[in-house]
């Protein structure tokens, strides 16, 4: 398929919008379902664990492709609860554009604004749906609003609802002044009412200056028809305009219906082609040796790269969700990935539709398809021709704040969990594990209390076996204030030779905040939280501190130019100096934020040993830690919370909220609904869902996002309970 008719989209909504009705509703209206799939009654109550019915929902549905007039539209359902960020970010950037999905009762919600947030990040071009405009009563027209004041959206009102006491009664197409109505069942197309004739001019010119006042070239339209007869902008200008504002992120064009009636829905699949960009449109970035290049329009004859954006289990396969920026790929394909460093063959190529594929002979640029065969790669990485190695931009995985125990219920039970664990690992690259604290156990690393929650029901579901899993517990690490110095000195006799060994070092803070904002060459801007990976099980039995810490708060080891430690020495001292960071001196957390330095050293030729040096680094940095100008400090995660409360409860939530030490930093009503948001620390909302659906009888959502760390006072420490040494 020529990649100008492909849209490569996804569906994103506040929980309950009517994303997955809508997309029901999509593969009827393009024929590809006979019937509307069924979605469970009685989730009107703001039930804190519908994300995970709807995650449940999402990963059937992962990708379908549905034709469309000419246009091949691959739908991309979006995990729908922040706790699955890297998921949505995955899947937001290999999307081109987006469908906005509101409830019409309820216009512009909490999460709403977080979807929108991500996809004006990744420059997704985006169309609204107002939806459940079927419901008694509803004002579509104030949803409308509400995207204006609450998102900053400068909407284009394309169509104007007709409502009655039974909801939408008519739609009129302002661009073609089109009008439809319905009266149950399907709509018909009736020649627009004398009564609306005036209204339906008066919004159609509104839309026309509102369109000129961002595109120049549909000014210029409107000033050469302004003198012709008509004096109207023609519908083809229009609809070229819109595409154009759209696909800038200039504008939202807001469309009107019903997922569940089906009302408005093949307009809205008009409005996707006509508007939402192609992959034509929307060149990736990358970065080749080093530079970072934009990627050429897509061409089916230029070497292959593809993303890596999504796994999914089938059976006991799994497949792997390829969005292919260029070149063709064809299975039996060798790719090249080049941040594992390693060759990855294809085995099968289809084209997904929910569960079932369809096998494809190649696919080319623009377009998603499901491979088998991929072993080694994570979502968000790159697989190339290998020979023509490219790295796709994508933005690093989140840090892991939180984490919990696992361990079989018995023994027979370990190699079904292992094998299970190490599958969704792989799959989720925000997910870490590894083997400890005790033998037989495995700590299990993640961005949110829900997050591992559903991990570990997948697991269970996954393996067959069930496993005992410990209470969610933060992650902790420990850094120093001051700077300070100390001195190691080995010398040993060992089968008549003396080996010696000693090294002097200084330890201050890394001079840098606690989370740091990069720029990727598309000029997007990701704010790296101060990451924490999980270690390789420990030798020295500490492995029950939470791991070694990732790029952005590594400690840094640097040699001072006037130490004179022999070269050959180095490689050694550096290792045993960042083993010994993986545990710090309080309470055995790794060590973060923290630079040293190698300032000197004894060498004595003929005696040096590398051994002995990389034990005198141990002691020397043990020295240093111990001294007296130096203050350690323990570092728990803080989060940003917001909470999306009725009214009637809001103050009991705030109060609940200021309890656990929270600092709210806005509140805001939102109908009937109050939005309370700010900062936390994690450990303070450990069992926030349980608590707050009680305090609320349900009628709360929240999400929580991890922000960055905070220094634990001596207090702190023992009301959690976490031990000296
Ligand atoms: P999601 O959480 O955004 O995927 O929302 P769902 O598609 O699961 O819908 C949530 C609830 O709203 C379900 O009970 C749906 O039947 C209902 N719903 C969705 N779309 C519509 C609609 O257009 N009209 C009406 N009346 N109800 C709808
Ligand atoms: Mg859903």
């Amino acid at each position: 398929m020529n990649p100008e008719q492909i849209r490569n989209i996804g569906i994103a909504a506040h929980i309950d919008a009517g994303k997955t009705t809508v997309a029901e509703r999509i593969l009827v209206e393009t024929g590809i379902e006979r019937h509307m799939g069924r979605v469970e009654d009685g989730t009107t109550v703001l039930d804190f664990l519908a994300p995970e019915r709807d995650r449940g929902i999402t990963i059937v549905s992962a990708c379908t492709h549905v034709p469309w007039g000419g246009c091949g539209i691959n739908l991309i359902d979006t995990p729908g609860h922040v706790d699955f960020t890297l998921e949505v970010q995955r899947c937001m950037h290999v999307l081109d554009g987006g469908v906005l999905v509101l409830d019409a009762g309820a216009g512009v919600q909490a999460q709403t604004e977080t979807v929108w947030r991500q996809m004006k990040r990744q420059g997704v071009a985006t169309l609204a749906l107002i939806n459940k405009c079927d419901l008694p009563e509803v004002d579509p027209l104030g949803a409308v609003a509400s995207l204006e004041e609450r998102l900053d959206a400068h909407t284009l009102l394309i169509q104007y609802p007709q409502t009655g006491p039974k909801g939408l009664t008519g739609l009129v197409d302002l661009v073609e002044r089109r009008y439809r109505t319905w009266s149950g069942g399907k709509g018909t197309l009736v020649p627009l009412p004398e009564s609306l004739s005036d209204e339906v001019e008066v919004l159609r010119s509104e839309l026309a200056d509102k369109i000129s006042n961002l595109d120049d070239e549909f000014l210029e339209h409107c000033l050469r028809v302004e003198e012709s007869p008509s004096g109207q902008a023609d519908p083809q200008a229009m609809h070229a305009a819109i595409r154009r504002v759209t696909r800038a992120g200039l504008a939202l064009p807001v469309m009107f219906g019903s997922g569940l009636s089906g009302m408005g829905i093949d307009w809205l699949l008009d409005g996707i082609c006509a508007y939402l960009p192609s992959p034509a449109d929307r060149l990736a970035w990358g970065s080749r040796a080093g530079g970072a290049l934009r990627l050429p329009a897509p061409d089916a004859d230029a070497p292959l790269s593809c993303m890596l954006f999504k796994f999914q289990d089938q059976g006991k396969e799994e497949l792997a969700f390829l969005r292919i920026y260029g070149g063709t790929i064809r299975p039996g394909d060798e790719l090249w990935n080049p941040r594992t460093q390693e060759h990855e063959r294809v085995l099968t190529l289809a084209r997904v539709h929910a569960e079932h594929g369809e096998e494809l002979a190649s696919a080319g640029p623009g377009q998603i398809v499901g491979v088998t065969g991929i072993k080694a790669s994570a979502t968000g990485d790159t697989l190339c021709d290998p020979a023509h190695p490219l790295q796709l931009e994508a933005e690093p995985p989140p840090a892991p704040v939180i984490q919990r125990i696992l361990e079989p219920q018995q023994d027979a039970d370990r190699p079904a969990l292992a094998q299970s664990l190490a599958r969704l690992v792989h799959q989720d690259s925000s997910l870490y594990a590894h083997e400890g604290p005790s033998p037989g156990q495995w700590t299990l690393g993640g961005v949110g209390e829900l997050h591992l929650e559903i991990l570990a029901g997948r697991l269970a579901q996954l393996s067959g076996v069930e496993p005992r899993v410990g209470k969610p517990r933060v992650t902790y690490l420990e850094t120093i204030e001051g700077v300070s110095t100390g001195t190691g000195k080995i010398e040993r006799t060992l089968a008549g030779e003396v080996k010696f060994g000693m090294v002097s070092l200084a330890i201050r803070p890394q001079p840098r905040a606690w989370s740091e904002t990069r720029t990727l060459s598309s000029g997007l801007e990701v704010t790296l939280q101060p990451e924490i990976s999980m270690p390789n099980p420990g030798q020295d039995g500490k492995s029950s501190s939470t791991g070694a810490v990732a790029p952005n708060l590594q400690p840094q080891i640097e040699f001072g130019p006037t130490c004179s430690i022999p070269d050959p020495m180095r490689s050694g001292i550096e290792a045993a100096l960042l083993g010994e960071a993986q545990s710090g001196p309080l309470c055995g957390f790794p060590l973060a934020g923290i630079m040293v330095t190698v300032v000197g050293g004894g060498t004595r030729p003929g005696q040096d040993s590398q051994a002995a040096f990389a034990q005198a680094a141990i002691v020397a940095l043990r020295d240093a830690l111990g001294g007296d100008e130096t203050q350690v400090s323990v570092l728990e995660p803080t989060m940003s919370f917001e909470v999306e409360v009725r009214e009637e409860f809001a103050s009991a939530v705030m109060a609940d909220l200021t309890g656990r030490g929270a600092q709210i930093e806005g509140f805001r009503p939102e109908g009937t609904l109050r939005v309370i948001w700010g900062m936390v620390t994690l450990y303070s909302m450990l069992g926030y869902a349980t608590g707050v659906r009680s305090i609320s009888q349900g009628n709360a959502t929240y999400s929580l996002r991890p922000r960055g760390q905070r220094a634990l006072t001596p207090g702190d420490l023992e009301s959690r309970g976490l031990s000296f040494g």
